[in-house]
């Protein structure tokens, strides 16, 4: 017998008291000079620190789903609970209320992004091996679709995988991998045919990134941190086995990688997994007494009304969510998330003018510099600003598509014009 949502959120509740602790008062964050003063929206952290933070991360995901918690709304023969996203919803509105590792983006990609491509396109075999594996994070996956001369125009990837009897041999170059030197997978799409239309001639793989022939090299942000790399793949002998959907089908597994991606970052009321929040502003600007100031207030009332936003479209999202597999709403509410981040790195500019640019030491202030600097690497992941207007206009909206006038034309030909 299935429990009540609340009856199941009564047990959940019980059972993070057990296995959790509780967060001091929701309050405390707005404590002024309390605390951690952190606004970042990427992790700053050296190898061993971003190593030790998976650890914990992963150690709280594998006693979550061996409890039944980690994977609520997957059938059980994927290793599931096998309930709806009712649960699921109940269950993290609980664990918000506790002190839980801090988030990391390659546990996203690999429970959020690539255990559900699996599902949705690996065989039997595949999906049994990798599943509850990848929902366990007993091993973590990346995404390996962006190289040097394709991002917006992905399907014009280059990174080659040719047939060797029930092999592929796989060469090329893949870049802004997120947490590629924590992985032991990567989701790849190759072109596999060169000779029929770009979006047609490509497959996907999932790669054990430990193979002979794959080199990884971190690139460090602006921010700080190197959370992305350039993943080199030098003629990397992949099983056939590993091939994820038909050949041919990896702009589709790829699009379908990239929903999920876009799904989670605006879907989940994106704004509440990284730091510079609407209350660290607010706080902010109590702390300067400058909320009687009335351009501040506008600025405040404009960047609380985008934050509401965000949150009633992921709301909106989550109840229209009655499939698996997100369709293009998914890049309304990633819009919203990063139009939002944009107002607040403005504001907290206005706010603190000079004080941005040097480091008094005083709490909350410079500590914005990593709000600044690292939300606009949000406007180009997951497919840029741009790109998800041109989604909404053409999937949305139903406005007349971009002119592509390399449809038709096959991908040799291409790379002769
Ligand atoms: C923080 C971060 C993490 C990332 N993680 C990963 C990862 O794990 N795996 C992975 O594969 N990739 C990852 N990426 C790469 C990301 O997907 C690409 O950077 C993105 O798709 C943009 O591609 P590009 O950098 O080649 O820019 P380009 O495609 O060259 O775009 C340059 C500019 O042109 C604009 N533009 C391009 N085409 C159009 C168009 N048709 N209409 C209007 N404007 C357009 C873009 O909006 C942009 O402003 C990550 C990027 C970032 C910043």
């Amino acid at each position: 017998m299935t429990p009540s949502v609340e009856v199941y959120a009564a047990e959940a509740r019980r059972w993070l008291e057990a296995n959790a602790r509780r967060k001091a008062e929701a309050r405390a964050e707005t404590v002024w000079g309390e605390g951690s003063d952190s606004t970042a929206v990427f992790h700053n952290l050296s190898d061993a620190e971003e190593a030790e933070l998976l650890d914990a991360l992963r150690e709280w995901q594998r006693r979550k789903y061996d409890a039944g918690y980690g994977a609520i709304a997957w059938p059980t023969e994927l290793g599931g609970a096998g309930l709806s996203r009712a649960y699921e919803r109940a269950f993290a509105r609980e664990e918000a209320a506790f002190e839980t590792p801090r988030s990391h983006e390659v546990l996203g990609v690999t429970v959020g992004l690539v255990a559900p491509t699996v599902r949705a396109y690996g065989t039997h075999e595949q999906q049994a091996r990798f599943c509850p594996m990848l929902l366990r994070s007993d091993a973590l996956a990346c995404q390996l679709f962006s190289e040097p001369g394709a991002g917006s125009d992905l399907a014009s990837l280059a990174t080659r995988a040719v047939r060797d009897g029930d092999e592929w041999v796989i060469t090329g170059q893949k870049v802004w991998t997120s947490g590629a030197r924590h992985c032991a997978w990567g989701e790849l799409i190759a072109r596999t045919d060169l000779d029929v239309p770009k979006h047609k001639g490509m497959t996907a793989f999932l790669v054990p990134l430990d193979l002979p022939g794959v080199e990884i090299r971190p690139i460090r942000q602006m921010s700080g941190g190197s959370s992305f790399n350039e993943v080199f793949l030098s003629e990397v002998r992949v099983p056939d086995t590993l091939r994820l959907g038909d050949v041919g089908e990896g702009w589709k597994v790829a699009l379908t990688t990239l929903g999920f991606e876009r799904a989670a970052s605006g879907g989940g009321g994106g704004g509440g997994r990284v730091g510079g929040s609407w209350t660290q502003l607010l706080g902010l600007a109590e702390h300067l007494a400058r909320t009687d100031d009335p351009r501040v207030r506008q600025d405040l009332a404009r960047s609380f009304i985008g934050y509401r936003l965000l949150v009633l479209n992921a709301q909106r999202a989550q109840a229209l969510a009655r499939s698996g597999t997100p369709g293009a709403e998914g890049s309304i509410g990633k819009l919203f998330w990063t139009e939002h981040m944009r107002e607040v790195s403005g504001v907290a500019s206005r706010l603190l003018g000079p004080r941005l640019a040097a480091d008094t030491g005083e709490w909350g202030t410079f500590a914005w510099t990593e709000h600044l600097l690292g939300a606009p690497g949000y406007r180009i992941a997951g497919g840029s600003d741009e790109v998800q207007r041109n989604i909404i206009g053409e999937r949305v909206l139903g406005l007349p598509g971009e002119p592509r006038v390399d449809r038709d034309v096959t991908f040799r030909e291409q790379l002769r014009s």
